[in-house]
């Protein structure tokens, strides 16, 4: 059975794009942690990201890089942040979450205080 990122990939499940390649896919996360949280995945179904081999990890490093300087611009943030999860969707994916002032990061229910000097 396709996971929801492959119906999200499909267009049958609604999404809000943020970019996409003939490998890749990006889109906001629907409970996000931050403004502009955004998810990057293979379009490949593959469970455990470090189950990619290297020459494609390194394309999809290199798209969500694309994506991340994207974000910089729009959400006008220095930096933002990756993680890799996978505790909740079994398809790979990494979370890019732009850090700026105004957002309402927590961690563990307490909210964090980010500085950007
Ligand atoms: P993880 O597997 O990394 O722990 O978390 C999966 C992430 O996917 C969560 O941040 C969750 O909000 C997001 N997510 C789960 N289902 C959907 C969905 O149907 N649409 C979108 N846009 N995000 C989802």
């Amino acid at each position: 059975m396709a996971t929801i990122f492959s119906r999200i990939v499909a267009g049958e499940i609604p999404c809000h794009k943020v970019a996409e390649n003939d490998e890749f896919f990006a889109f906001l996360d629907i409970n996000p942690v931050a403004l502009g949280h955004t998810l990057v995945i293979p379009k490949k179904e593959v469970d455990y990201i470090f189950d990619i081999d290297d020459p494609m990890l390194g394309r999809m490093m290199a798209f969500a890089k694309r994506v991340a300087h994207a974000q910089e611009s729009a959400i006008a943030c220095k930096r933002v942040g990756l993680a890799v999860m996978g505790l909740e969707v079994p398809h790979a994916h990494i979370h890019l979450i732009p850090i700026t002032k105004e957002s309402d990061m927590y961690f563990g229910g307490k909210k964090l205080e980010i500085s950007q000097e």
